[in-house]
């Protein structure tokens, strides 16, 4: 049989799928589509999805696919393993993704974490071998690579920066422990900082769907908005400060909704950080604004495919 040509890539989010057509040759996609997520219809509803998205993208069949990669919210192990409950995904959770999807399709398959794919992307855009990726959203996720391949570690934890504890008496996170980096800086706590602080009034709603009303009053200078916004700032830079006196990376990539609203934040970030780095290192590093912005994860899922096909080749 002749190898497969092209490669697909997944981007399974809480609210749409979005999917892309790549050559294997080049990160550039042929065809895109977006379907909705069936997010609360259960496991099958899900898997009826994602296979609904791989018939639209390639109507002609599958024989020129080489493999397929999905990423997905959660904590996603190196053989497809879905383990921890993903924010409006929890029906994921004991499923073996790549196995399913490969079984159904009969094309190889590898599934990960949606922001550890994310980092992938990023990586291979710049052509760098060394970068740490935060994506800042309603929660705080990221990913690593590491000499030019991603990190997943013990049951694809790795990178879970928005679980490192900044304040042992802090609020309680929902993986168990207190005090998170995301109890304290996800969309949702920066509303609730806002307000806490005394901020003009915000309409009542959930905090999370409030932070474009906060992206936009700090973006015409509401002073509160602005000290909220610093202060999440120097709290990421403490961390990925921490961070890179581990990993020594060439690239931190700030990215994810918080950041889109307000691309002064990885130029704050960077700031802090020449308060709580190691000096030499943060001479060497460049601190990014995202590049793909909500491609990045279908992009380094085809790219999670691509390092498949060619391992199997
Ligand atoms: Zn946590």
């Amino acid at each position: 049989m002749k190898p497969g040509r092209t490669i697909i890539g997944l981007d399974l989010g809480g609210s749409s799928i979005k999917a892309g057509l790549f050559p294997v040759e080049n990160s550039a996609p042929t065809r895109t589509l977006i379907l909705a997520t069936p997010a609360h219809e259960g496991c099958e509803s899900l898997m009826d999805a994602l296979i609904a998205a791989v018939g639209a993208l390639c109507p002609e069949g599958l024989s020129d696919v080489a493999a397929i990669g999905i990423g997905t919210p959660g904590l996603v192990d190196d053989n497809g393993l879905v383990h921890g409950p993903a924010v409006n995904l929890s029906a994921w959770q004991g499923t073996s993704l790549s196995a399913s999807v490969s079984e159904r399709l009969g094309v190889p398959c590898v599934a990960g974490n949606d922001g550890s794919f994310a980092a992938l992307a990023e990586a291979r855009d710049r052509g760098v071998r060394e970068l740490l990726f935060v994506s800042w959203g309603t929660g705080i996720g990221g990913g690593i690579v590491c000499d030019g391949r991603l990190v997943t570690g013990n049951r694809g934890m790795a990178g879970e920066i928005g679980h490192v504890c900044v304040d042992p008496s802090g609020p309680l996170c929902g993986c168990g422990q207190r005090g998170c980096l995301e109890r304290f800086t996800g969309a949702p706590e920066l509303v609730a900082a806002y307000r806490a602080r005394g901020g003009t009034a915000v309409p009542e709603g959930a905090d999370g769907a409030l932070f474009p009303e906060l992206a936009a009053r700090h973006q015409s200078g509401d002073p509160i908005a602005e000290a909220v916004m610093e202060a999440a700032a120097g709290m990421i830079a403490r961390v990925v400060g921490a961070t890179m006196s581990i990993l020594a990376p060439e690239v931190v990539v700030i990215g994810g909704g918080v950041p889109e609203a307000i691309p002064q934040l990885p130029d704050l970030v960077a700031r802090a950080l020449t308060q709580c780095s190691f000096p030499y290192l943060l001479e060497n590093c460049r601190v990014e604004s995202a590049r793909l912005g909500n491609r990045a994860g279908m992009a380094g899922a085809a790219e999670a495919a691509r390092n498949l096909s060619e391992r199997r080749s």
